[in-house]
């Protein structure tokens, strides 16, 4: 049957349920506008308290980002493997992410596909990025400037906003006296919520460190935002210090983005899970409208295809699915540029054991962190970054992951003379297997260790470069019969800008380790090399935003330049990555963005 683009059956279709498109399908829905929510993956089961969740963490060897989450609405084509936490492509040699060949380094950042998508396991760290981070072509003559009228000044009114959708716990009198001077981030409203209290462990390393010079910067431990509860707020619990906020929340303390999808759907909007959109279509006319998507049902095994109809398409379904669907629909790609700039936070990881116990495990994973590295004239030759304290000990280290862990020789361990024995693995596999310690022995010997574990994690800026990108396989198709996402990936170009960066990180893991006195024998120093990296799950890019449509996908309203009614959201709009965690971006955009449809479907411009 032929559509009837004059009667749509929706205003606005929503691709994905992530935090992107529930707080602007909450804010349309509420603005009384048909929404409907398509979103490929299904619904967590939250009738417990979340206790089927924890158990299923609980019950799971590798703790990994998935392992709550374990059951037939998970899609193991994506999925991590619950014990080594490996990709699928390393497990089953049956990889969802396609590499071509040649290809430099593995894209190690992943998402979730659940209804609320990746703040189902997100770290709830809420950072603005700083004024400088939106103009690095005009400041530093390297990467891309945002386009005007999506600067720092454009956006902090809707940072604010959505602080207090969200509810973010902050400590303003540090915004004031060093955010502020030091990067020009004001802040026209205080936070919702005072910030969570520092760890007994951040004590003790800003004792070490606190005003120390490293590299001309002086340095300031300072309190991390979150959109962590550090007080009751609009309904949920403060956060009781549980540490595993990565994979799960078993509070509701921090935020997901289930809390705006069932506003949205209490508002009128109406959710379809397990519902794979597998196109977007144009208006056979003049091409310069969506008219809506088709979409694949999955229940069990059962497969229905269906076509709906909107006055607006929004595709938020993250920077690597985003331009996997436009481009299998051919859409909004006149600029070529639909796949290109992807982009990630890389990590480096040094840890260590303190002289003393600092009692990690306890608390938020993060509650400070070091960000004296954030800008400065230094970023003409290297990239920024910023420096968390964990509190969550070894359990998220690379291969080691203490105490149940996976490592009996610690890969860091370099020219001792028995890595079995050596004391620096922190795995009851080491202690037992390769110590031989059983009983009270075993008992101390674990106590003494979990107490003083410490790992800093810094997460450096990637430069947007035009060919890492996401194109659509040529071999591999997924359940649906859309390409795989094939991706083109290297974590520096040839200027070497990443490269300095991770020297200059492990020089400073180490200057903070030299400062607690804790000797050399007990740090465990992450190469600077391209060898060992982690991802941050910051995928960015992809859809990139600006002025011009030769150069750019969306315009600074998130609108396709091409395509009147199609808004893309999420961070494969960000022209760069900076430093801060992307996801206050994206909210800040999004809430933007519901404003402009609104406009839209009002019929203004
Ligand atoms: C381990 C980890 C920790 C993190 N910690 C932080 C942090 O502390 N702070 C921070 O700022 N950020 C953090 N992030 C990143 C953060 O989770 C993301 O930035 C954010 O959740 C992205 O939201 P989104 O809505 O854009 O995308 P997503 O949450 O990925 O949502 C997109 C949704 O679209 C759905 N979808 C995809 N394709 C289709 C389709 N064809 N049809 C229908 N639906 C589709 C997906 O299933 C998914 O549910 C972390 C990420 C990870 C992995």
């Amino acid at each position: 049957m032929a559509l009837d683009i004059n009667e749509p059956e929706f205003d606005v279709i929503f691709v994905g349920s992530g935090i992107a498109a529930a707080l602007a399908a909450h804010r349309l829905a509420e603005a009384r506008y048909r929404v409907l929510i398509l979103e490929a993956g299904g619904v967590v089961p939250d009738s417990l308290n979340r206790l089927a969740l924890v158990r299923n963490y609980i019950a799971s060897p590798g703790k990994t980002a998935d392992s709550p989450y374990c059951g037939d609405e998970l899609d193991p084509e994506i999925q991590p493997d619950q014990v080594t936490g490996k990709q699928p492509d390393q497990v089953t040699g049956k990889p969802y992410y396609q590499y071509p060949v040649g290809n430099k380094h593995d894209f190690k950042s992943f998402y979730e596909k659940l209804v609320g998508g990746s703040t189902w396991h997100w770290q709830g760290i809420w950072l603005r990025m700083i004024p400088k981070d939106f103009e690095m072509k005009r400041s530093y003559g390297i990467g891309a400037d945002w386009p005007r009228g999506c600067r720092y000044s454009d956006l902090e009114p809707w940072y604010s906003d959505a602080e207090y959708e969200v509810g973010v716990a902050g400590n303003d009198q540090q915004a004031e006296t060093y955010f502020k001077p030091e990067f020009g981030a004001y802040r026209s409203r205080p936070y919702p919520m005072p910030e969570l209290t520092p760890s007994y462990m951040d004590a003790h390393i800003a004792a070490a460190v606190q005003g120390k010079i490293f590299q001309d910067k002086k340095i300031l431990v300072t309190n991390v935002a979150h959109a962590i509860n550090s007080q009751q707020y609009d309904g949920r619990p403060a956060c009781d210090g549980r540490t595993s906020c990565v994979p799960l929340c078993a509070s509701k303390a921090r935020y997901d983005a289930v809390n705006h999808i069932k506003k949205a759907l209490a508002a009128g909007a109406e959710l379809r899970a397990n519902c794979s959109v597998t196109r977007v279509n144009l208006d056979a006319a003049n091409h310069k409208r969506v008219t809506g998507v088709d979409y694949v049902e999955k229940i069990g095994t059962q497969m229905e295809k269906y076509t709906v109809t909107g006055h607006v398409v929004v595709v938020a379904a993250n920077g690597i699915e985003t331009p996997r669907l436009l481009l299998a629909s051919n859409v909004a790609n006149s600029s070529k540029l639909v796949g290109c700039y992807l982009m990630d936070h890389p990590i480096k990881q040094s840890f260590a054991l303190a002289t003393k116990p600092l009692f990690p495990y306890r608390g938020p994973q993060t509650t400070s962190d070091i960000e004296a590295f954030r800008d400065g004239p230094f970023r003409r030759t290297y990239a920024a970054y910023k420096t968390s304290i964990k509190n969550d000990g070894w359990s998220t280290v690379g291969a080691i992951l203490a105490p149940r862990g996976i490592a009996i020789d610690n890969p860091n361990v370099k020219n001792r003379e028995d890595k079995h024995t050596a004391d620096s693995m922190g795995t009851l596999l080491n202690f037992v297997g390769a110590q031989g310690l059983f009983g009270a022995k075993l008992r101390d010997k674990v106590v003494d260790h979990l107490t003083r574990q410490i790992v800093l994690n810094s997460a450096a800026e990637q430069l947007p470069i035009r060919e890492n990108r996401i194109l659509l396989s040529p071999k591999e198709k997924d359940k649906f019969g859309i390409p795989k996402p094939e991706i083109h990936y290297a974590l520096d170009n040839d200027n070497g800008y990443l490269q300095r960066c991770f020297t200059k990180i492990i020089k400073f893991h180490q200057f903070v380790f030299d400062q607690m006195g804790i000797p050399l024998k007990d740090q465990y120093l992450q190469d600077d090399d391209f060898k060992t990296y982690g991802g941050s799950g910051h995928i960015m890019g992809t859809t990139v935003m600006g002025d011009d449509p030769k150069t750019s996908v969306v315009d600074p309203h998130c609108k396709a330049h091409d395509v009147d009614n199609l808004f893309i959201l999420g961070s494969s709009v960000f022209p760069t990555s900076s430093t801060a965690n992307p996801t206050s971006t994206i909210a800040a955009l999004s809430l933007r963005a519901a404003k402009t449809i609104e406009r839209q479907l009002k019929g203004q411009p």
